[in-house]
């Protein structure tokens, strides 16, 4: 039987096939107030996720997974090659600008994550989650996971770079998982 235009067919998850509100659509807010509105809703969380085994699962397992990977990045020697890569005079490849691929569900996330954004100040030079030991983040935009520069490619190798870029991809699957479910929770809220 054709499924009817107002049907919103679910996968096993219970999560909405048509996507609803994700992808995130571009905020009106700049990076603060996305950051104070994902902040508001985090501290909320007790409430709104009561009822959701499904977010803790997803919670869970990003947690896990985002643990393998920095470990993957630290054992296979990338996190070397980018420290002294941002060591030295031309500094890392982090930009001004790459704070706009957050939107408040990716700040949400991290924050969910365990990472603190307080006190994030936005400046001309550099992209805002740059911190001392690099990036602050557990939960990055995919251009961020997957970029390695040409550098990267001729120290690490490309068999190893491939192990990475694997493992991000299963990493990521499972953070637009727990987004659109994010979404179907807080809908408008969010
Ligand atoms: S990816 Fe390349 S440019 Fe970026 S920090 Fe690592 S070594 Fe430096
Ligand atoms: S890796 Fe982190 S610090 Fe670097 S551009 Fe991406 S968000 Fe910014």
């Amino acid at each position: 039987m054709p499924t009817q235009p107002h049907d919103d067919p679910q996968d096993h998850r219970g999560l909405s096939k048509k996507g609803g509100l994700w992808p995130p659509r571009p905020s009106p807010l700049d990076l603060i107030g996305r950051i104070q509105k994902a902040k508001a809703l985090y501290e909320r969380m007790d409430e709104w996720s009561k009822g959701h085994p499904a977010l803790i699962c997803l919670c869970k397992d990003l947690d896990n997974r985002l643990r393998g990977l920095a470990l993957a990045f630290q054992q296979l020697g990338a996190w070397d090659v980018c420290r002294m890569c941002a060591l030295g005079p031309k500094g890392a490849c982090c930009f001004k600008g790459a704070e706009e691929w957050y939107e408040t569900v990716h700040l949400l996330v991290n924050m969910i994550m365990g990472v603190d954004l307080e006190g994030i100040q936005v400046t001309e030079e550099q992209c805002p989650f740059v911190g001392e030991k690099g990036c602050i983040l557990r939960y990055k935009n995919e251009f961020c996971l997957d970029f390695f520069c040409d550098r990267c490619k001729r120290e690490l190798g490309m068999e190893k770079i491939s192990n990475l870029r694997s493992l991000a991809g299963k990493t990521i699957a499972i953070g637009i998982t727990l987004e659109h479910l994010l979404y179907r929770i807080l809908k408008s809220d969010l």
